[in-house]
């Protein structure tokens, strides 16, 4: 009789199990029911759309921005508006850089080194103007060689591209040695190109692990070459890409690569 009665309990167990399973497999069908794609127009379907999770709080902050295509807007900090490089210093000597100004711009002076920004900042909307030398000399990565390295150590690659070819990711506008640019929109040697960078600092744990990887979107000349490309570490020429420990704001530096590259028109948004 115990017995029996135990075998009925247990059948009992095992049918509200089978139940309650049955219920949760076709509660998200009944739940979702309402959400099916419904006819609207012939041939057209329409899929409701998931609202937003949260409106926003806060109004956007109103800025002005420039008169002229390409300059500052008003909370852009300048780190070189063509008049002189008290905004700079020399990496290699410390102190004052030593390239040389005239007429607007920036001029590499080869042998005295890269020169950085004394302005530090992390994630930031760069805005940078550069041309390689209208006499060509040489070719490959000997040819208007230069480059935008963010936090001193992530290089947007600087060179005359126009009709010389080198490895992929060592053309213009290449995340040197770790991507490619799309496409090649390089001007021809002497004229004025413009890099427009959307950059994403990396993140470090206390033991210098890397818990957020640096990301960066490149547009040169107005044309998109980089899309929120995931940097694999520092940028170097002879080494796999490797992350190195650093702080959360650096500056930016400018490359002496011994070539006659010049740059003007550099701002900065800090995000
Ligand atoms: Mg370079």
């Amino acid at each position: 009789m115990e017995t029996r009665k135990r075998r009925l309990s247990q059948i009992g167990i095992a049918a509200g199990l089978s139940i309650m399973a049955i219920m949760l497999m076709i509660a998200p069908a009944i739940a979702t029911r309402g959400q099916q794609p419904q006819q609207g127009q012939p041939g057209q379907l329409q899929i409701p759309v998931t609202p937003p999770y949260e409106s926003p709080k806060a109004e956007p902050r109103v800025i002005t921005p420039s008169a002229a295509p390409g300059a500052a807007p008003s909370d852009a900090t300048i780190l070189f508006d063509g008049s002189n490089l008290s905004g700079w210093r020399s990496v290699r000597f410390g102190g004052d850089a030593r390239w040389e100004v005239r007429d607007g711009y920036m001029q590499v002076k080869p042998g005295t080194g890269d020169i950085a920004s004394k302005f530090e900042f992390g994630d930031c909307q760069l805005h940078i103007e550069w041309s390689t030398p209208s006499v060509v000399k040489g070719q490959g990565q000997g040819r208007g060689n230069s480059g935008i390295f963010l936090m001193e150590q992530y290089e947007v690659q600087v060179l005359d591209s126009y009709n010389n070819k080198t490895y992929f990711h060592g053309q213009a506008g290449s995340i040197y040695k770790q991507y490619a640019p799309l496409v090649n929109a390089s001007r021809k040697p002497g004229e004025w190109q413009t890099y427009d960078i959307i950059f994403s600092a990396p993140e470090f744990d206390e033991i210098g692990k890397p818990t957020k990887r640096a990301r960066i979107t490149v547009i040169h000349n107005g044309i998109l070459i980089q899309n929120n490309v995931e940097i694999h570490g520092n940028t170097w020429n002879d080494r796999a890409p490797l992350y190195t420990a650093h702080g959360p704001k650096g500056a930016l530096k400018l490359q002496d690569h011994g070539d006659l590259v010049r740059y003007r028109n550099i701002w900065v948004r800090s995000l």
